[in-house]
């Protein structure tokens, strides 16, 4: 599996930095995010080192899947029944600061006609 010594969320993974993780499979790992824009603000991060949206390949489709899947079971065991954001950053115009994929799951509060 890939991963990047100097990665930031690969550090995370290998449990060398801190993180209040909710949950962890196989491919991906759970953690609050520690700048929360919403009463609740998961990063769902894979286990292996892949920069970003861009950089998938078919080898990914699996991952991608479970990711998808993951989602709004997550959003049900943190209780939100009314809905939830998710969203990814890609590159540094997309406003992407940490480039090791990661979803954001976002809920808790309304979100209707908030954006980030
Ligand atoms: O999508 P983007 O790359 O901008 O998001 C990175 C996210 O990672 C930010 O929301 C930031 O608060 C979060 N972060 C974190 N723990 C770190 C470093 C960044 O939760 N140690």
């Amino acid at each position: 599996m890939n991963t990047d010594p100097n990665c930031i969320f690969c550090k995370i993974v290998a449990g060398q930095i801190p993180s209040k993780q909710v949950y962890a499979d196989d491919y991906v790992i759970v953690f609050e995010d520690i700048n929360p824009k919403a009463a609740v603000h998961l990063l769902v991060v894979p286990r292996e080192h892949v920069v970003s949206l861009a950089d998938l390949t078919p080898e990914h489709d699996v991952l991608i899947a479970h990711i998808m899947r993951l989602l709004p079971k997550l959003a049900q065991e943190q209780g939100l029944t009314t809905g939830f954001r998710t969203m990814i950053n890609t590159g540094k115009g997309g406003g992407q600061e940490v480039f090791h994929l990661h979803v954001h799951l976002l809920g808790g509060d309304d979100l209707r006609g908030i954006g980030f």
